[in-house]
């Protein structure tokens, strides 16, 4: 049984698949690992010490040949996979919908590809669950570049000099990463406020000592919502949305958006008019650029000023924090494995309900229903 990990390809991707932790855990399960020469730079971790935990170091045709899993951060460009063994599965984020064409190529390969991100959210997987890490670190990175555009402090402080006022933070979205936000802007001092569509965010923002803002008069989503995601909105909740926003917005001297619906673009939450009301000197943060963006004006990998209001809009915030993100996909990828490892056949071996959820191609075809609708 052979593992390989690639190095990451794509344009300021700093993440890698697997840390020598994983290594050492995945010898114990019996495989052979083979790390690209290289893949561990961006995160500060060395070929040597993929070697010390007992890898092997080498050119990208080497890690590939003969591998019978290989572990990417973001999903290979299939002509980078030149010489892959038919069957070998491909385990990584692979944006299915973003990059459907290349679910097709994958299927041409004949691999089975497997995207992370489709892992079922169900209480055994969540140690699997890379959109929960990576989300994680990003909120809590939000919060940082935000405070590093502003040109005020976070906390409020008494001073000889005088008193410097708390920042007024609100964050819109309230998944992991609004709640991990929620908790940093917090912890630096701010006043913090947030607002979510789904009605079970209301105790969790209030836990963390954040106010609650809510859509009163139009029902939004009961509960967690199906699976603890999102759906669109109906006309009629989103313009009480905006009005809320428009009232609330003016007042706030950092806005922080995470709000994202699988598989359709993110929801626009925040208009030009809106950020016109704004203090100038405010930042907005919208974490879901990549995704369509939650703010009108953001541009995906720019920092932008609109309004005398400043836009931030990084790519791939996890990659901003190479090191951890990467500790964290790495077990969330090992976690995966080893749970289905069949000590007998010496390689795992995947269940109905994650396999069948996560796989998007087998035997030459494209076989995930949520890509075939
Ligand atoms: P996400 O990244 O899909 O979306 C971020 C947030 O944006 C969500 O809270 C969503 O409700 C919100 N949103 C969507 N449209 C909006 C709109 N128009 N206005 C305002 N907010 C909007 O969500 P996520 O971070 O992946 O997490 C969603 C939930 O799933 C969380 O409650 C989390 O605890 C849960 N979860 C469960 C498991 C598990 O059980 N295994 C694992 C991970 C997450």
């Amino acid at each position: 049984m052979k593992i390989g990990v690639l190095k990451e390809t794509a344009e300021g991707e700093r993440r890698v698949a697997a840390t020598p932790e994983t290594v050492r855990k995945f010898a114990g399960l019996g495989a052979t690992v083979a790390v690209e020469a290289g893949a561990g730079t961006g995160a500060n971790i060395a070929d040597t010490a993929y070697a010390d935990a007992g890898a092997s170091v080498g050119s990208r045709a080497e890690v590939i040949a003969d591998a019978d899993v290989l572990l990417g951060v973001a999903g290979p460009t299939p002509a980078s996979l030149n010489g892959v063994r038919k069957g070998a599965w491909l385990a990584a984020s692979l944006n299915p919908f973003g990059e459907r064409a290349r679910v097709d190529e994958y299927a041409l390969l004949g691999i089975e590809a497997l995207a992370m991100e489709f892992m079922p959210r169900i209480t055994r997987a969540q140690s699997m669950d890379i959109l929960s890490s990576q989300s994680n670190l990003a909120g809590y990175k939000a919060v940082l570049d935000a405070a590093s555009e502003y040109g005020k402090a976070f906390p409020m402080m008494m001073t000889a000099a005088g008193t410097v006022n708390a920042a007024r933070v609100f964050v819109m979205g309230v998944g992991v990463a609004g709640l991990q936000a929620i908790a940093t802007a917090r912890r630096l001092g701010a006043q913090v406020s947030a607002t979510d569509v789904r009605s079970a965010t209301k105790e969790q923002i209030e836990s963390l000592g954040a106010k609650a803002i809510f859509v009163e008069d139009v029902k939004g989503i009961e509960g967690e919502g199906a699976g603890g995601y999102a759906t669109e909105m109906s006309d009629e909740y989103k313009a009480a949305q905006a009005a809320l926003v428009s009232s609330h917005i003016a007042k706030q001297d950092i806005v922080i958006t995470t709000a994202l619906i699988p598989g359709r673009p993110a929801p626009r939450l925040i208009s030009d008019a809106q950020i016109a009301s704004m203090k100038p000197g405010s930042v907005i943060v919208d974490l879901a650029v990549e995704a369509g963006g939650n703010v009108e004006g953001a541009v995906a990998g720019q920092v932008v000023e609109l309004h005398g209001v400043k836009l931030v809009g990084h790519r791939n915030v996890p990659s901003r924090l190479a090191a951890d993100a990467s500790a964290l996909f790495a077990r969330n990828l090992y976690n995966f494995l080893s749970a289905f490892w069949d000590k007998e056949a010496g390689k795992p071996v995947l269940d109905e309900e994650i396999g069948n959820a996560i796989r998007l191609t087998q035997g030459g075809k494209v076989v995930n229903e949520r890509l075939l609708g």
